[in-house]
């Protein structure tokens, strides 16, 4: 799966090379643009089902209720894991800086959850939707992502599975070389795609 889904990334042009500071605060020579793969509807559900095939082969999800992802990124990605394991797909969106469930989304102490999103780096925004999860008295039983850009390193609490492990140097912006040489990262979520 891994090599397909680079090869995928690739011909979507979604694999960008530059200097970028991603939503971690870290800087990066190299971004996965998810966006760009998601946006082909069957592309998205077919990624859906082999990411819920991935939390249920070893049990990890096994009596799941909801997924529940971060806004925005995580949206698609958790509307169709969702779709593939037949439950509920939610998503949080900051509030005053905290990770929430608004729109009238709630959860019970008998919800079991699993948390999604588009790409994982350090683990902050999946451990932030997990907490927020929690606060609501459900059970979280797993975590995942499309890609895991922390080298297996990001820690959730919870068991956690991706469909692809990239290998990217990740600096803190203190150390980035990119800057050190003058240039300055850019947020690739807020500027329009490099012309091929
Ligand atoms: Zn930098």
């Amino acid at each position: 799966m891994s090599t397909e889904l680079l090869d995928l990334f690739r011909e979507r042009a979604a694999l960008l090379e530059g200097h970028f500071q991603l939503s971690s605060g870290l800087h990066s020579p190299r971004y996965l643009q998810c966006a760009l793969v998601l946006a082909d509807p069957p592309v998205a559900t077919r990624l859906g089902e082999e990411l819920a095939d991935l939390l249920l082969r070893d049990g990890a999800a096994h009596g799941v209720t909801t997924v529940v992802a971060p806004a925005l990124g995580g949206i698609l990605v958790a509307h169709e894991v969702a779709r593939a394991l037949g439950v509920r797909s939610m998503f949080t969106e900051r509030q005053d800086g905290a990770m929430t469930l608004r729109r009238g989304f709630t959860l019970s102490a008998a919800d079991r959850v699993v948390v999604v999103e588009d790409v994982i780096t350090t683990g902050g925004s999946t451990r932030e939707v997990i907490d927020a999860v929690k606060a609501q008295g459900a059970q979280v039983l797993a975590a995942g992502s499309l890609v895991d850009r922390s080298g297996g390193a990001a820690e959730v609490g919870v068991s956690r599975r991706s469909l692809l492990a990239v290998d990217v140097p990740l600096w803190p912006a203190g150390s980035c070389p990119l800057c050190a040489a003058g240039g300055v990262a850019v947020k690739p979520g807020s500027r329009p795609a490099p012309r091929a």
